[in-house]
C-alpha cells in the first residue's frame, strides 16, 4: 500500500495530488515546455506579446479552471488553477503573470462576484482566451493601502455609472478587452464604500495612458490607465 493510500485508510490528511490534478499539471507542463518556452526570450528582449498565446491556452482548457462548463470553463477548482500557473511559470514566467491577472484577478473574480447576466456576458470570451482580462486596483499613491487611499470615483448617472480616476501598474492593461476596475462609490464609508466595475476597452472615455517598460517580467504587458 502506498504512503498516501495508507494515510487515507488511517484517516490522516493526504497532501498528494489526485490523478486528475496530476494529469492537469503534467499536461500544462508539457504544453508550456513545447509551446511557451520558445516565446520567452523574445518576450523578454523586446517586451513582445504573442497575440495567439491566450486563444491557444483557452483551446487547451487552461482558462476558467474553477468556472463551471456552462460558462465555458473547465469545472475544476482554484487549487488546480494554482497547478497550472506553476507549470506555466516553470517555462515562461512573464506569461504566467499575465495568466494570473486574466484567470484569477479578472475571470475567477467575475465568476465569484458578478451577477448572472454579467457572468453569461463575459465569462465565455475570457474562458476561450479570445478576450484578455485585467484588474485595476492600484493607483498613484494607493498601492499597499489600495483601499484606504483610493481616489478613483464612480457616480451613478441614470442607468449607468461614470468612473473618474487613474490606475497604475495594471497587468495586461495595454492588451485587455475586459477590465475589472475598483472605484469609490461612497467616500464616507471609506474602504467599505468601494465597488468593482467591468470596463470594456471600447467604453467611451477609457484610455491606456502608457505602456510601461519594466526590468523584469518584461513580456507581461503592464500599463497606466486613465488620463
Ligand atoms: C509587475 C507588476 C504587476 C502589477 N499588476 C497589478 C495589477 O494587475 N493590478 C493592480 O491593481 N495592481 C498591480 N500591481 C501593483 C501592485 O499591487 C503594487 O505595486 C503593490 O500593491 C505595492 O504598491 P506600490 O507599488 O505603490 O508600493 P508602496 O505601497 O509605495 O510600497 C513601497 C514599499 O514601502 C513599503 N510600505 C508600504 N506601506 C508601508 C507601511 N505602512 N509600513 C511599512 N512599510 C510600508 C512596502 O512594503 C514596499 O516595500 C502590479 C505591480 C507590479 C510591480
Amino acid at each position: 500500500m502506498s504512503e498516501t493510500a495508507s494515510n487515507r485508510t488511517a484517516g490522516l490528511p493526504s497532501f498528494d495530488l489526485s490523478d486528475e490534478q496530476q494529469e492537469m499539471l503534467d499536461l500544462a507542463d508539457r504544453y508550456s515546455r513545447n509551446e511557451l518556452y520558445p516565446l520567452a526570450e523574445r518576450m523578454d528582449n523586446e517586451e513582445w506579446w504573442p497575440d495567439d498565446a491566450f486563444p491557444k491556452l483557452g483551446e487547451m482548457g487552461f482558462f476558467g479552471i474553477s468556472v463551471p462548463e456552462e460558462y465555458g470553463g473547465v469545472g475544476m477548482d482554484v487549487f488546480t488553477s494554482g497547478l497550472i500557473v506553476q507549470a506555466i511559470a516553470r517555462w515562461n514566467h512573464a506569461l504566467s503573470l499575465s495568466w494570473i491577472a486574466h484567470e484569477n484577478l479578472c475571470l475567477n473574480n467575475i465568476y465569484r462576484n458578478a451577477n448572472e447576466d454579467l457572468r453569461r456576458r463575459y465569462l465565455p470570451g475570457l474562458c476561450s482566451g479570445e478576450k484578455v482580462g485585467a484588474l485595476g486596483l492600484t493607483e498613484p499613491g494607493a498601492g499597499s493601502d489600495a483601499l484606504g487611499s483610493m481616489r478613483a470615483t464612480a457616480k451613478r448617472d441614470g442607468d449607468h455609472y461614470v468612473l473618474n480616476g487613474s490606475k497604475l501598474f495594471i497587468t495586461n492593461g495595454p492588451i485587455a478587452d475586459v477590465l475589472l476596475v475598483y472605484a469609490k462609490t461612497d467616500k464616507d464609508r471609506g474602504a467599505k464604500g468601494i465597488s468593482a466595475f467591468i470596463v470594456e476597452k471600447d467604453f467611451p472615455g477609457f484610455e491606456v495612458a502608457q505602456k510601461l517598460t519594466k526590468m523584469g517580467f518584461r513580456g507581461s504587458q503592464t500599463a497606466d490607465l486613465g488620463p
